[in-house]
């Protein structure tokens, strides 16, 4: 089969289109054909070396994925050769404690497609059963690419960890990222008031077609200030983030007292300063979220499949393209998904 996959860490020339073997499948798992894979700000990571973590060489990348079921092994029952699926991205154990709970990544096995196994940017890719769902309603192979790593993340961010309430105020940080993008929409699905930032007026305007009320332009006004103006003073209740040291202060200064900050990256660095006074006295959390469970990307898939919730498409790309679709991602000029075909 061809595949994107790089022999060395390194800037986005190492990732090379060329010959790969096909993925031998086990009795319990599924050879899914791909039709699409979205990027993630995860792939750039891997391709760069993530110290600490060894990956098998040469890898292939790519955590979202759609496709038919080419082959299914005989202890497979739930699909079968044909069917349209897409891949929940988060791989665990499914028999410890915490998979019991349905807190699948804090499995001590847990993994994603790309990372200790194979991914998306290939013709085919192996992948449990489990990890196997029909693709809902009307959606089509890139919406149902789209959606899976973005929306399990923002679900559980929201709710899991920061316990959003009907009607509550939400700060989005980056609403042009897959979080971003899909953090808006379930926060006004619960009709809280959304603020978004982006760096751009373009990137603003979508974001108000999504459904925020406010926004903010992170790279000319202070969204501190901003979030002061908006809220009367206030702050808001949860702000969801995933850049990090850049934006930190201010969001922490944005929150209301009771308030929640969520935080799933750190693209611009991870270590921070934190007021402690201002952390107790205002009764504010800080809280980290990683991944989701299945039952939260099946939540999030009703409503995806009733569109009330939707998958949000930059652009796609050839496979043999995956270099340009990863520069395009570095670039920041997107606003929501990037895809491979194949
Ligand atoms: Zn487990």
């Amino acid at each position: 089969m061809k595949a994107a996959r790089f022999h060395e860490h390194g800037s986005v020339e190492v990732l090379k289109y060329e010959d790969a073997p096909e993925p031998k499948i086990q009795a319990n798992e599924i050879l899914v054909k791909v039709k699409a894979c979205a990027l993630n700000h995860l792939d750039l990571w891997l391709r760069m070396g993530v110290r600490g973590w060894k990956l098998h060489l040469p890898h292939i990348v790519g955590s979202d994925i759609s496709g038919e079921v080419a082959e299914a092994g005989p202890l497979v029952t739930r699909v079968k050769p044909g069917d349209r699926v897409l891949l929940c991205p988060g791989i665990s154990c499914g028999q410890c404690e915490a998979c019991f709970k349905g807190l699948d990544s804090a499995c001590r096995d847990y993994t994603l497609f790309g990372v200790f196994v194979d991914g998306g940017y290939a013709q085919y890719v192996k992948s449990p059963e489990v990890n196997a769902f029909p693709i809902p309603g009307d959606l089509d192979f890139d919406e149902a690419a789209a959606v899976p790593l973005v929306f399990i993340t923002a679900w559980h961010m929201l709710f899991a960890r920061a316990g959003l309430k009907p009607g509550e105020e939400v700060l989005v940080i980056g609403a042009g990222s897959g979080v971003g993008s899909a953090a808006i929409q379930i926060a006004k699905l619960t009709g809280a008031r959304v603020i978004a930032t982006a760096g751009a007026d373009w990137k603003l305007e979508k974001a108000r077609a999504l459904g925020a009320d406010e926004v903010i332009n992170h790279s000319q006004q202070s969204i501190a200030d901003e979030v002061r103006r908006l809220t009367n003073k206030r702050g808001v209740d949860v702000i969801v983030e995933h850049v990090g040291a850049a934006v930190w202060e201010a969001c922490f200064e944005s929150l209301a007292t009771y308030g929640r900050l969520v935080t799933c990256g750190v693209t611009s660095g991870g270590e921070v300063k934190l007021n402690v006074q201002a952390l107790f006295g205002r009764q504010r959390s800080v809280l980290g979220s990683f991944m989701g469970g299945k039952g939260e990307l099946v939540e999030a898939l009703n409503l995806l499949a009733q569109r009330k919730l939707k998958a949000v498409i930059d652009a796609s790309f050839p496979l043999q393209e995956a270099a340009a679709a990863q520069r395009k991602m570095e670039s920041r000029e997107f606003f929501g998904k990037i895809l491979l075909h194949p």
